[in-house]
Formats: C-alpha cells, structure tokens, sequence
C-alpha cells in the first residue's frame, strides 16, 4: 500500500473511532412535547408522586423557546423550530421566514429508511403535529395541512382530525381516507378497534372528528396509544422517530383551569413512562422530553408536604417567554444537557439520526 493512502486510511479510521466514542448514536427516538409544559406543571408531577417519570431522566436542561420575530412563541414557531432545526415567525409551519419550506425530521428519517409516527389529543392537523409533517405559511391551513399528509409516508397516524380525512378532493376523486386505503394503509375509527389488535400494516387511527375529549372524559389514555405506535414502529430493524404529544395541557392553560391542568399532565406522564420502559429494556432508544412554551404562567402556591391539594394559580391566559426543561434517557441524552435555544435541540436530534445532515 502506498505510504499516504495507509496514513489517510488510518487517519480516517481513527476520527471514525472518535466520533463513535463521543456520540452514541440511538437506533429509535421518542420526542414527547407537552404543549405548554413549563417547569410548574411539571412539578405537579415531580411533587405528586415519587414515581415520577421525570425522576428516570438522567440528563436535565432547558430550552429557549423564543420564536424569529417574538420573545413568545405560539405552537407553529415552536414545533418548527423543534422538528426542523430552524426559527421561524409565529404560525409558520414548517417553513423557513421567508415562507420556504424547510426539512424536518420526519423527512431525514424516511430517506434513511427509518419508521415515522406520530400520536397526539388534539386533531394530527394541529400546529405541533404539523410542523412534523407539512409546510404552510398559516397553522389555520389545517385543510391544507391534511393534503399534506398525502404527501409523506407516515407509518402510524393516531390523534382526532378524523373531519379533514374525510373531505372529498375533487380532483383526485376520492377522500383522503379513500387514498389512504388504496395506500395500504389500515383506518381505525375507534380505540377499541385499535387496542383491541396488535398492528401488522401501517395505520391511521383518527379517533375523533375534532379533537379528543379531555384525558379524564374518554375511556383511552395517551399512554395506551403510544404503547401502540411503538408496538408497531418498533417492527422496523432500521429504527424509528415518534412523537408524542400531550396537546391539552396548554388549553388547560389558557383556560386557566388547575383540575385540568392535573388531568392533561397524568396522562401525559403515562405516556412519558411507557416510552421510558420501552427505553429501558430496549437500550437502543432515546427518549426526549419537552415543551414548546410555557402556557399561563402557572404557579403552585399551597399543597401538602406530600404534594396532594395543590392549588395551582395563573397569572395570564397566554403563553410566556419562561424556558421550559428538557429530560434525555438514552444514548445521545447527554447531548441535551445544559441550556440549548430549541432550534439547537431540533438540530441535534436530526444529526442524531443523520450525523451528515447540513444546516446552513
Ligand atoms: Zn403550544
């Protein structure tokens, strides 16, 4: 062998070495956004209980969640900057500042053969969802958004939403539903068809025409569902990206409701623990927790020592511009340590599964 190509040959070997050394790279990841999840309603369920799954974290930090052009984000801003890596204006969707449409993770991890899904209580055409799916100047677009959905080969869909599927396109002559069929995809209409099953086909589970009823008014949790979707993604030996959304703790904010709030977090931090015991026993899965602001600017001003009666206080009906935590169990958390603005966190999670993606 010639001398220089064996010292480039090792040289390359070598950075190789190093690069896996400092980054394990997870084969499945679980993003689970609680919309409006500031650092107080996760209390409730630090302080509630010591099981917590926030407790099984191992890594901790906080994200900046300011939008391009404001201190506080909506939804759309929020999600996109998390599913794309970028900033972007408020109600923007999936696309850049000027209206162009950026690539999100769900887009890195089809080209590489990796399964996509995604579970969410509000309708799959709402702003956070969609950042993961489509490109859209308005969040209101949500009509738009469902034609988008056409568009990319998500292999589990689950959430409410089930009106915007149902619509006639006249063009193609059929409803969205029809189109999916005819992409082999299985259509649950109800959760018991869905839990009753063990998924063996990609699947669209719209379980509601709008969004679903509030966490403690169905007779399904979030952490059921999820368990599902994993279930299924899981099947795929290239891995998988899934996002779960805790979509009603932010209503529960701005409706400045504290047994609401209570509710919407339990069911959240269910889901929050069946990921974590899929994680735990597979070891090959990142799970990653967060918010994309802080809704109400919620406070906990009395309670028990043992965290019981917490009375819980608002100080507005909107958003707020405080930092919201991060939570990171698996390889790759140590990434999320510290204080990162949350396009930084999209970006890591997209190199995480594509170490060669570029951001300009
Ligand atoms: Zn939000």
């Amino acid at each position: 062998m010639n001398f220089w190509i064996l010292v480039l040959a090792l040289f390359l070997e070598a950075s190789v070495v190093l690069f896996s050394q400092n980054t394990q790279k997870p084969k499945n990841i679980i993003i689970l956004i609680g919309d409006g999840m500031g650092i107080s309603y996760v209390s409730t369920s630090i302080l509630q209980s010591p099981d917590s799954p926030f407790r099984r974290f191992t890594t901790t930090g906080f994200s900046v969640t300011c939008s391009a052009d404001n201190l506080i984000t909506d939804s759309a801003a929020g999600a996109t900057a998390l599913s794309t890596g970028y900033r972007t204006k408020n109600h923007y969707v999936g696309v850049d500042t000027i209206g162009n449409t950026i690539t999100n993770i769900f887009e890195v991890a089809e080209k590489i053969n990796l399964s996509t899904g995604l579970v969410v209580t509000s309708t799959v055409t709402h702003a956070t969802p969609a950042a993961f799916v489509s490109h859209v100047i308005s969040r209101n677009e949500e009509t738009k958004i469902a034609n988008q959905f056409l568009d990319i080969d998500l292999d589990v869909v689950i959430g409410g939403g089930a009106k915007y599927f149902f619509q006639y396109d006249s063009i193609k002559g059929c409803t969205h539903f029809d189109e999916l069929k005819s992409k082999q995809y299985t259509i649950f209409q109800s959760a018991d068809e869905l839990t009753a099953c063990i998924p063996d086909n990609k699947f669209y589970a719209l379980l509601e025409l709008e969004s679903f009823k509030k966490a403690n008014e169905r007779n399904y949790s979030l952490a059921e569902l999820t368990y599902k979707a994993i279930q299924f993604l899981s099947k795929n030996e290239n891995g998988f990206v899934l996002m779960v959304e805790g979509s009603q703790i932010d209503w529960a904010g701005h409706n400045n409701n504290p047994e609401e709030a209570l509710v919407e977090m339990n069911d959240f931090s269910q889901a929050i623990s069946v990921s974590l015991d899929f994680a735990e026993n597979n070891e090959e899965t990142l799970v990653l927790v967060t918010a994309d602001h802080e809704t109400g600017g919620l406070a906990l001003t009395e309670g028990k020592i043992d965290g019981s009666e917490l009375s819980l206080k608002f100080v507005t009906k909107h958003h707020t511009a405080e930092v919201v935590g991060v939570f990171a169990f698996g390889p790759g958390s140590e990434q999320f340590n510290g204080i990162n603005d949350n396009y930084i966190i999209g970006r890591k999670l997209i190199q995480l599964i594509n170490p060669y993606f570029n951001f300009s």
